[in-house]
């Protein structure tokens, strides 16, 4: 291979490892971001928990306080049932208690229900909690995981950066121009093999003229396609 060509062969294969490298350092931030968003989300189902037990408490105080007073009612009815004198009275107030003993039961009911949906919600509680802190933990872990992954690609993407400033240097200013316009217009790639006949950059077929004149080797040539540099890869 011409010595021109294969500095430009050396100098596109540190640029596709450089590129391979920027992509996975772009990636870290991204996943690191998506597990901050796991733990959010794992965080606020533990809250919504709480909140709803805490609701569910508050309610059963609440419907406690009505059955004390209801059981209050009711006493103070039947101590006024031994003061009564007349018979419409007596019947007026023993069907008041009868209500008020509907009342309580119903309350009654309602609490040993609303005891049911509390063990639940505690449930509910403790597996969001151990949920979360589970998720905490391991997000620490994962987090360091990738830092120490992004600082180690970082340090490898610098050693590779030093290593093109001397590959490109060693490139005559012509072809470096040329290749670099075609890496700019080209997605990154400037220099391609050729493979069973066709150009590995588009995959279209070489003229017999191009393909004869590569196999030789002595001269720098383009596809007539995409224009990237093209080498025998024998
Ligand atoms: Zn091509």
């Amino acid at each position: 291979m011409r010595e021109d060509l294969a500095q430009v062969v050396d100098l596109q294969n540190l640029d596709l490892e450089i590129a391979r490298l920027q992509r996975e350092v772009e990636k870290i931030p991204r996943e690191i971001a998506e597990l901050e968003q796991q733990l959010a989300s794992s965080r606020v189902a533990w809250e919504q928990a709480r909140e709803r037990l805490a609701a569910i408490e508050q309610l059963r105080r609440s419907k406690e306080r009505d059955l004390e007073e209801v059981t209050a009612e009711q006493g103070k009815r039947q101590t006024r049932l031994f003061e009564i004198k007349t018979n419409q009275e007596y019947a007026a107030v023993l069907k008041e208690i009868e209500g008020l003993k509907e009342r309580r039961s119903k309350l009654e009911d309602e609490i040993l229900e609303l005891f049911d949906q509390i063990e639940e919600a505690q449930g509910a509680v403790r597996n969001e909690g151990a949920l979360f802190q589970e998720r905490e933990k391991t997000f620490g872990e994962q987090r360091t995981t990738k830092e120490d992954e992004l600082k180690r690609l970082q340090g490898e993407l610098g050693l590779l950066e030093e290593k093109r400033r001397r590959q490109v240097s060693r490139v005559e200013p012509g072809l470096r121009q040329t290749y670099t316009r075609i890496l700019r217009s080209r997605g990154g790639v400037a220099v391609v093999p050729v493979k069973d006949g066709s150009c590995l950059g588009c995959h279209v077929a070489l003229t017999p003229q191009t393909y004869n004149e590569l196999r030789m080797g002595d001269l720098l040539l383009s596809c007539a396609n995409c224009q990237r540099i093209l080498y025998w890869k024998g």
